[in-house]
């Protein structure tokens, strides 16, 4: 009986000990400085702009570099990027008439990254990329067909502020020429009557060439 006895006090003030032992991690909690912050709008500044230099955000495009060698989307293994070159053929010239990421699909691995030796294509700080929308997540950075770059050998390259090309494309509606709003997934480039697509065999041999160089 006394055993009983004793054995039911014991339970008690081990109880009583382990419960204000956790109580004591608890409440110290309530004198040491917050290591989380109340995201995201109580930040010192954009979160964007506190993460590293390295950091591996939402891709963008610097279209003003970009040779159309089109390594970036031969490389990516899962095929997030959509690149399409007219070429016209009266002048020879060679234009981007598309340049689609899909942000829905990128898993920020870098090898696209890797594979741009004209440092056309690289992460951003933005990571922010929720849309309403399932078809704006492809992100189209080309809006009518623009040469592509000709850069020359050990020219230095003059190189954007982080971020600045992809914002617009994250917060604005994308819209046609017109100003009118269509679907994403239904914007076209049409080429005009003086281009036509290269065949594939012409990429390829532009690419190689490309690398050759
Ligand atoms: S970061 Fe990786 S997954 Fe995303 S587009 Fe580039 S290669 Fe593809
Ligand atoms: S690898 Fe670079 S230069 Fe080549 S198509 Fe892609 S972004 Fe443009």
């Amino acid at each position: 009986m006394s055993n009983t006895i004793l054995q039911y006090f014991g339970n008690i003030s081990r109880t009583v000990l382990t419960l204000s032992e956790g109580l004591a991690v608890t409440t110290s909690y309530l004198f040491r400085k917050p290591v989380t912050i109340q995201y995201p709008d109580r930040t010192p500044k954009p979160l964007a702009q506190m993460l590293p230099k390295r950091s591996r955000g939402i891709l963008e495009l610097d279209s003003d570099l970009c040779t159309g060698c089109t390594l970036c989307m031969k490389q990516c293994p899962i095929d997030c990027i959509d690149i399409e070159i007219v070429k016209d053929e009266t002048t020879k010239l060679r234009s981007l008439s598309k340049f689609d990421i899909n942000i829905g699909k990128c898993m920020f691995c870098g090898i696209c990254v890797e594979a741009c030796q004209a440092q056309a294509l690289h992460h951003s700080n933005e990571f922010e990329g929720g849309m309403k929308d399932i078809n704006r997540l492809t992100l189209k950075f080309i809006n009518q067909p623009k040469p592509v770059a000709k850069l020359k050998k050990d020219e230095p390259i003059e190189a954007k502020p982080l971020g600045s090309l992809i914002r617009p494309l994250l917060q604005e509606p994308w819209t046609s020429g017109a100003g009118s709003q269509i679907p994403l997934i239904t914007q076209t480039h049409p080429a005009s009557p003086a281009t036509t697509n290269e065949s594939q065999s012409e990429k390829q041999a532009q690419t190689q060439q490309d690398t050759d160089k």
